[in-house]
């Protein structure tokens, strides 16, 4: 039987054996019983190269964690191109 990953919304991921026929279906957690999805990971990567590796898991951990930023980035110092085309002068403005 193949073992299926499913997410608990408590506890987090956990590993299940199960046949086939119940692959589709919710499993419990075995920790606290509550009703878990099943997730859906990379397939067996083992003969990938190693920095694809820490790309594909940086990758699947900012979506799972995305980083939390204390405040707005900072602006671009390039500044704002201004036109001296004299056609624009007449275009109408806000
Ligand atoms: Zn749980």
């Amino acid at each position: 039987m193949p073992t299926y990953t499913h997410r608990c919304p408590v506890c987090g991921e956990f590993d299940q054996i199960r046949p086939m026929s119940a692959a589709g279906r919710d499993a419990s957690c075995p920790d606290c019983g509550s009703s878990s999805s099943r997730a859906f990971g990379a397939p067996a990567l083992r003969g990938v190269d190693p920095g694809l590796r820490r790309a594909l898991d940086a990758s699947g951990a900012s979506a799972d964690t995305p980083q939390v930023v204390s405040s707005v980035p900072g602006r671009s110092r390039r500044a704002t191109p201004v036109t001296r085309d004299p056609r624009h002068a007449r275009l109408p403005r806000p």
